[in-house]
């Protein structure tokens, strides 16, 4: 009979079937961190993966892939680097270690990648095991919940690196939802003037309320903005970034919405356009975006805090349905 303590948890078992589980609690590994989870995001990717969609997710892996809290315990081996009671994110890709996209720290683009949360357990739990070279450290003294932030907004900072964006630029970036918030502040860092172009209306209101200036899609005027970042990149979108560019702008695209239409469009020539895409992060933009979260904490971009481990599966699934919150979804168990 075991007396190791169960780790609550929530597993997919198969589409639309997430459960919550207890895993039993094991000692910290020599080379490890213990993490006692403060929040867990929730993204697109997630959603893709309740639906069994994105084909990655074995039966009975504990999802979620944004995630941070606070270290309870330090194994031997990293002791002098890691103390009790620190704040840390948690580099959710897991690269091969020996090819040059992981040797250049960016293990997101490794070719045999895999993400915490759908090739191996994530971190939808109220505690995880993580080695310490997947940490990155928050300094100060943050919410432990903003963990959680670090994952998004440093697509943001790799999405701004892309783009070229310099200070005192007007940047348009095209949907409000956490992608495109986390592009706002990382622009506003950079001291560059953002504008975010969002259809919804509450979710319009509520980027006001975090102070940033936003305008419906139709509301659009000349041509003023020095580089533009999709966060959609539909159909409809990408034409509207491009004719909102100065001539020699840049369009960064980050969305995966798919059907772009860029080939029709001439003023990529007559304007000399540029148009590029901008995929995850690297681990040094993920320490960038630490330092921000440091500064801004859970006002990094706007959240909205849903509690309980045992409620996270009625509410992946709301999300999943198409139930629209205004902030980044942030799980607290
Ligand atoms: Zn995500
Ligand atoms: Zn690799």
């Amino acid at each position: 009979m075991s007396t190791a303590a169960m780790i609550p948890a929530i597993a997919w078992h198969g589409p639309e079937d997430l459960r919550l589980i207890g895993r039993e609690e094991r000692p910290v590994a020599s080379d490890g961190l213990l993490v006692e989870v403060a929040a867990i995001g929730i993204c697109g990717t997630d959603l893709h993966q309740y639906h069994g969609d994105d084909g990655g997710t074995d039966p009975g892996t504990v999802i979620g892939h944004e995630f941070g809290g606070v270290v309870t315990a330090v194994g031997r081996d990293v002791a002098a680097s890691w103390d009790i009671g620190e704040v840390v994110a948690i580099d959710p890709n897991a690269g091969c270690a020996a090819c040059p996209a992981c040797i250049a720290g960016a293990a997101a683009t490794c070719p045999r990648r895999e993400l915490l949360g759908a090739g191996r357990d994530g971190g939808l739990a109220a505690r995880v095991g993580i080695p310490a070279h997947r940490a990155v450290r928050i300094a100060g003294d943050p919410d432990p919940r903003a963990a959680a932030l670090v994952e998004p907004v440093a697509v943001g900072v790799h999405a701004c690196a892309r783009a070229g964006v310099r200070a005192g630029e007007r940047i348009g970036i095209i949907g409000g939802g956490p992608i495109g918030a986390a592009c706002a502040r990382v622009v506003r860092e950079l001291g560059a003037r953002p504008v975010l172009i969002e259809p919804d209306a509450s979710r319009r209101a509520r980027l006001e309320a975090w102070g940033a200036e936003v305008t419906a899609p139709t509301d659009v005027a000349a041509r003023d903005w020095d580089r533009a970042i999709d966060t959609v990149a539909h159909a409809a979108t990408t034409p509207a970034a491009l004719d909102r560019l100065r001539r020699g702008g840049t369009l960064c695209l980050v969305g995966l919405a798919g059907g772009t239409t860029l080939s029709a469009r001439t003023s990529v020539v007559r304007e000399e356009l540029t148009v590029l895409g901008s995929f995850c992060y690297d681990r040094s933009e993920l320490e960038a975006s630490a330092r921000i979260v440091a500064v801004h904490g859970l006002d990094t971009i706007p959240v909205d805090c849903l509690p309980g481990l045992d409620a996270a599966p009625g509410v992946i699934a709301a999300l999943a349905a198409g139930t629209l919150t205004s902030g980044k979804p942030l799980i607290i168990p």
